[in-house]
């Protein structure tokens, strides 16, 4: 073979590849290792003569990853407001402004005018608190389930007497009294009574699957007694011969009631009545409400906690809480989606079908005009996200043929759509307006021969 000819003695050198400052900016952004990895790739490449030694830098820079990190943004097209494959909420702009100034070393647990420490999340601390005025107390752990975990585990744990409110100074109580309705499954196999159980405290189960009655309640409630739980049955609906027992019933027992509402709404929303919110639960009378952080609130995944002053106090002291910390990024977003403006989930839920259709239909006639067809049909979306299980919100979604699905998804940015009945529905509600153009671009670089399969 000549040897001026052959592709393998032109690969370029990777010491003169790493000088190039294309590839030296991208390895500030990506990490020597993964640059090196993706540049080997290029490199065999022009061994196996496939692309010209020219192309190895250009070949190399669109196959990094924007970040150094793996998770990539994607357009959620779904219709489907809190997607939880997909992130759940999406953080507002000042919630992602808020993480990346907390993201160095930031005074988080430092009071700057007296240069003492200071309260871990003051800010984002005082905003829950003032966003719920009802509530005496207020913490935040990781999720909704850790909130869970440290109620159950702390106010089962052996009682001091005289201890917070509500718990008198009888015997301790280690049982959880609960109603079989409430009783689920909160997704990928994980069960709150599992969960419950799992902090050492005994499950009381009262009622049927259908039907508890606060007689129920009444008959096992007791000195074992530790509280009281509520749970909001977010992912379903039990519908027919149904009976629960109200909040402002449960606080009749005598025991302290503990309410898990959920999706994380701080007070009463007209667009979703079913939904339970802290502000109405402690109103009632509640000791302690848990919520997660990342549904209807709209912020980062975190669990709340609101209730009583001692107990929260009692949660806040507990070995455990010191294990369920949030960090300082989860804070910072927490604070700004309290205190900033509205966010893209409170936006996704109440933009109009009107916009909705407009939107879609200039989409539609965008792809048109490049010689692409596709229908405007009318489209469920949902909140999901284990929440509002049986609102739907009216709304609109471009239908495609299905074999857009895969490349679409493959894309970048990737597009996630819904497949319905041998259609690929793209529905704009949870996309940013000032992305639409971006759906349209994915949507016109799916290769013709897709497009006709
Ligand atoms: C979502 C949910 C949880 C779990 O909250 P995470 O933040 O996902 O840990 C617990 N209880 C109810 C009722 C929920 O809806």
């Amino acid at each position: 073979m000549n040897g001026a000819a052959d592709p393998r003695r032109r690969v370029p050198r990777t010491d003169v590849l790493l000088a190039d400052p294309r590839l030296a900016a991208a390895e500030a952004t990506v990490g020597r290792a993964r640059l090196k990895a993706v540049l080997g790739a290029a490199q065999d490449r022009v061994r196996r003569g496939e692309i010209a030694p020219e192309e190895v830098v250009p070949v190399t820079l669109a196959a990094l990853p924007e970040t150094a990190a793996g998770l990539r943004p994607v357009l959620n097209a779904t219709g489907v407001v809190l997607h939880t494959n997909l992130g759940r909420a999406p953080l507002s702009a000042a919630a992602v402004d808020a993480v990346v100034a907390a993201a160095g070393h930031t005074d988080v647990e430092l009071d700057l005018r007296t240069g003492r420490r200071a309260r871990r999340g003051r800010g984002a601390l005082a905003a829950l608190a003032a966003a719920v005025p009802a509530a005496g107390g207020v913490h935040v752990v990781n999720n909704g389930a850790a909130a869970l975990a440290l109620a159950a585990t702390a106010l089962t744990a052996v009682r001091q007497t005289g201890g917070a409110a509500g718990l008198g100074d009888g015997p301790a109580g280690r049982e959880i009294v609960v109603s079989r309705g409430e009783l689920v499954e909160i997704g990928d196999g994980f069960r709150l009574p599992d969960l419950l159980a799992s902090t050492g405290a005994t499950l009381r189960e009262v009622g049927t699957t259908n039907r508890t009655a606060l007689a129920d309640y009444a008959a096992a409630v007791g000195p074992g007694t530790a509280f009281v739980l509520k749970v909001h049955p977010s992912n379903f609906v039990v519908r027919g011969f149904t009976a629960a027992v109200p909040v402002d019933e449960l606080v009749t027992l005598g025991v302290p009631v503990v309410v898990d509402i959920g999706s994380g709404l701080l007070a009463p929303d007209p667009l979703l009545p079913d939904e339970p919110d802290a502000a109405s639960a402690l109103r009632a009378g509640a000791a302690l409400v848990t919520a997660s952080g990342d549904k209807l609130l709209g912020g980062p995944q975190a669990g709340l906690l609101l209730g009583d002053a001692e107990l929260v106090e009692l949660l806040r002291r507990h070995p455990l809480a010191r294990a369920l910390r949030v960090d300082k990024l989860t804070l910072a977003a927490l604070e700004a989606t309290l205190t900033g403006p509205e966010t893209p989930t409170w936006r996704a839920l109440r933009t109009t079908p009107a916009a909705l259709r407009l939107r879609t239909e200039r989409l539609r006639d965008q792809l048109a005009a490049a010689g692409l067809r596709a229908e405007v049909v009318p489209h469920d979306a949902v909140v999901g996200g284990g929440g509002a299980p049986e609102v739907t919100l009216d709304s609109w979604a471009l239908a495609l043929p299905e074999e857009y699905a895969e490349p679409l998804r493959l894309g970048d940015p990737p597009v996630l759509g819904r497949l319905e009945r041998g259609r690929l529905l793209l529905d704009l509600r949870c996309v940013p307006v000032d992305r639409d153009e971006a759906v349209r671009a994915a949507v016109a670089r799916v290769p013709r021969g897709r497009r006709e399969s």
